[in-house]
């Protein structure tokens, strides 16, 4: 699993190699003038190719992972069992950068939210939602998301670019030290966030080649040790990065289904024209087979008498017959200039004893932290956006 060659890596390098062109050789600050390397956009094949390319043991990558996301440590300085050369040279060539929060809010359920700003002039929201047995992070993979699915707040942004690895693993370990601080627990293995959800800002299937190291740090024993079962990509529907996740990184996998046929799937997730619920279903049974215990997380957005009729709920049970699955059913969040309204709890409640006699697990998710704005498809952030769609859609609804 860790084979994989390491394209943020070798564009890292080339980008520092670069800039070496055009330094003095001879001035020993020459160094001063590269961009620093940023540690955080590598998981631990990459980061020991980094150590190999200074002339280091690969087993450097080890120590030094498990400074940052164990121990929570971003200064080289701190970092004992590294040389003092050692630690000097690295803080002159390379760095430790997390996204920087601009602000943090607190909803009423203990839900918090945090706006952090990453490069660009752009920021992104992350959540982590507190409950009794677990606490679930909820991590953005892009600066807005350029699906323009129908109900989501994320959509009405636009979208600016991808986010990098450091960027996404940055908001994992910026929450996991935040809460630790907030909890007063100076004990680095309480495990505050037990879960992670890519269920942010974004579409992580189209942005594979960062997200994918981003989650092995999540699941590297030397890194936050989360389980498979624990850490879930949710998607739209990319069909091929389905495929290349099985391979890869075959971590819990969701899909943002939200209707039982192709013409209203189209409607609400424009992605369908590319590729449609056949296409889907089938990668969703190449992700489980091989594996009776594993399912698909189906997430289904309850919307007022667009997709919640009791027709509906029986079309779904047969399109999810041959599928290994469980159903999440989401209601839906308002978002300000979306015209949906939520199914009322009578509907929702009709729609899931369908399915679960049907034998569907079922989950009706629970609402939280819509006070602040931070509950399924309410994340915004601060997109600069390229593709002038949020000025589209004001123009549009004024
Ligand atoms: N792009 C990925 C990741 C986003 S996950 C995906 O589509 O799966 C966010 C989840 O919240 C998705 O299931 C999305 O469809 C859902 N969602 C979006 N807007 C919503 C809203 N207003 N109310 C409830 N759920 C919403």
């Amino acid at each position: 699993m860790q084979k994989q060659k390491s394209p943020s890596f070798s564009a890292t390098i080339r980008f520092a190699r670069g800039n070496t062109a055009i330094t003095n050789e001879a001035d020993p600050d020459r160094h001063l003038m590269q961009p620093r390397i940023n540690l955080l956009e590598f998981d631990r094949h990459q980061l020991e190719g980094f150590f190999r390319s200074i002339g280091e043991g690969a087993f450097r990558a080890r120590q030094v992972i498990q400074w940052i996301y164990q121990r929570h440590v971003t200064e080289f300085d701190q970092m004992t069992d590294l040389s003092k050369t050692l630690r000097q040279r690295l803080a002159s060539i390379a760095e430790l950068r997390l996204p920087e929060m601009v602000s943090e809010q607190t909803s009423t359920d203990g839900t918090r939210k945090w706006l952090l700003s990453v490069a660009g002039g752009n920021a992104i929201e992350t959540v982590f939602i507190p409950e009794d047995d677990r606490g679930t992070l909820c991590v953005s993979s892009q600066v807005g998301c350029s699906l323009n699915c129908t109900f989501c707040a994320t959509a009405r942004q636009g979208y600016n670019r991808n986010l990098s690895t450091s960027e996404i693993i940055g908001q994992l370990l910026f929450a996991s030290r935040r809460l630790r601080e907030a909890s007063g627990t100076h004990l680095v293995n309480e495990r505050l966030i037990t879960n992670v959800v890519m269920m942010g800002m974004g579409e992580p299937l189209l942005n594979y080649d960062a997200v994918v190291p981003a989650m092995r740090l999540m699941l590297d024993d030397l890194g936050f040790g989360l389980s498979r079962r624990r850490v879930t990509l949710s998607t739209a529907g990319v069909v091929p990065g389905i495929d290349r996740l099985a391979i890869d990184c075959p971590v819990s996998l969701a899909v943002s289904l939200h209707a039982p046929g192709d013409p209203l799937r189209t409607e609400l997730v424009p992605l369908n024209r590319k590729y449609n619920i056949a296409e889907l279903l089938d990668a969703c049974r190449r992700y489980v087979a091989g594996d009776s215990r594993r399912r698909v997380t189906f997430e289904y957005v309850m919307l007022k008498d667009i997709n919640d009729s009791e027709g509906d709920a029986r079309a779904l049970v047969s399109l999810l017959k041959t599928v290994p699955s469980k159903i999440n059913l989401i209601p839906f969040n308002p978002v300000a200039g979306i015209a949906y309204e939520c199914s009322d709890s009578r509907s929702i409640n009709r729609f899931r004893d369908i399915l679960m006699a049907a034998g569907i697990m079922t989950v009706t998710r629970k609402t939280r932290g819509d006070d602040i704005d931070a509950a399924c498809g309410q994340l915004a952030g601060n997109v600069l956006d390229r593709t002038r769609r949020s000025a589209r859609m004001r123009a549009a609804s004024s």
